[in-house]
């Protein structure tokens, strides 16, 4: 049974006062919401994820997920609000065209949680409303002329904030569209508001031939009972699902909770997709695990589990330069404060040591 403290409902918690009166801040919790600033990504979270913290340790994986800190505003200069260069491969607005075989749509910019190390944090509260029907037939026409185009991703924000007819009306339109593309739903929902995930919903989304679930589970604990019934409801409705994973400082950066994360994954039949190293994102600096000790821990991990349950771990490289595998020759030099990397086209980029910037 997974215990939960005295939160447990389908609401959001945006504000400070429908915390319990035993929940006490931490210093750099209460510094942040003393100190908000203009371009603060927002707190949001769900009551049910709220749930599952551990009053009593400060530290816990669940709270940093979703408790902003003031850490947050120490911005580094090789941080950026676009971390990827998403907006460079924007051919269109809400799709991103980066790889010749696959788009991807941003649906909504509204996330049931706001996950405090999201790459995306500064783009959430903008894109507020639902993709306007003009815009999505201007990126059907595009995909249709594109030969190559053989995947499409839809994320966020995360799409399954949007009602059910809308999806709906976004999923059936694409496929009619495109009949030939697999589709792949990005998805925190099965994480922070497993209860959204319901009879209507499988049933619906059990009709869109060719749809893969991609969830995001960092923690072992995140795959409580209730996720599991939901994870399983979608299973039984015959869709894959895999995940993905961003590796994150004092929360899952050490072998024994990976090793449980993908063990109890693998079992509920999600496949460990991706480990991402984090995105160079504004004020993620004390997320970053240390490029070196991140190759280190999954070095650990591929000795130790099949390639079944092993993601890839992987980086987008900062400025828009793809993403590449991560493993013990990724690193080809370092200088000064940064490791150099290089794509598969040899050139090379820098990467932040993370002991250093803290
Ligand atoms: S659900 Fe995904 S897009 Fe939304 S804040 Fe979390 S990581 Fe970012």
């Amino acid at each position: 049974m997974t215990m939960m403290n005295p939160i447990s409902t389908m609401a959001s918690i945006t504000s400070l006062k429908v915390l319990p009166e035993e929940f006490i801040l931490q210093p750099d919790e209460r510094e942040f919401f003393r100190n908000q600033r203009s371009g603060d990504l927002a707190f949001r979270t769900t009551a049910y994820y709220f749930s599952l913290i551990n009053i009593k340790n400060p530290d816990d994986p669940i709270r940093k997920q979703c408790l902003p800190s003031s850490r947050e505003h120490n911005k580094l200069s090789v941080e950026s609000s676009d971390p990827l260069a998403e907006k460079l491969y924007s051919p269109l607005p809400r799709l991103i065209h980066r790889y010749p075989s696959r788009v991807l749509i941003r649906l909504t910019g509204v996330c049931a949680m706001h996950c405090r190390f999201c790459y995306r944090r500064e783009l959430l509260d903008h894109e507020t409303a639902p993709l306007e029907r003009e815009d999505f037939q201007n990126i059907l026409k595009y995909i249709q002329n594109q030969q190559e185009i053989n995947e499409v991703l839809i994320s966020g924000g995360d799409p399954l904030t949007l009602p059910n007819d809308v999806l709906e009306y976004y999923f059936s339109t694409l496929r009619k569209a495109a009949p030939h593309v697999v589709i792949r739903l990005c998805t925190r929902i099965p994480v922070v508001q497993p209860l959204r995930i319901d009879a209507d919903l499988v049933g619906m989304l059990k009709k869109i031939k060719g749809l893969w679930v991609v969830t995001h589970y960092n923690h072992p604990r995140e795959l409580t009972d209730i996720s599991c019934e939901k994870i399983a409801l979608l299973k039984e409705a015959g869709i894959t699902i895999l995940n993905q994973s961003v590796l994150l400082k004092g929360i899952n950066d050490r072998e024994e909770i990976l090793l449980q994360l993908f063990r109890k994954l693998s079992h509920q039949g999600i496949k460990p997709y991706y480990l991402f190293q984090t995105d160079l994102a504004r004020g993620t600096t004390h997320f970053r695990v240390d490029l070196k000790r991140g190759i280190n821990l999954y070095g650990a991990l591929q000795k130790k589990l099949s390639q079944l349950m092993l993601p890839v771990y992987a980086l987008d490289l900062p400025q828009g330069g793809g993403k590449i595998q991560l493993n013990q020759n990724s690193i080809i030099g370092k200088e000064n404060d940064f490791y150099l990397l290089s794509d598969q086209q040899g050139r090379s980029y820098c990467y932040p040591v993370a002991e250093q910037l803290l």
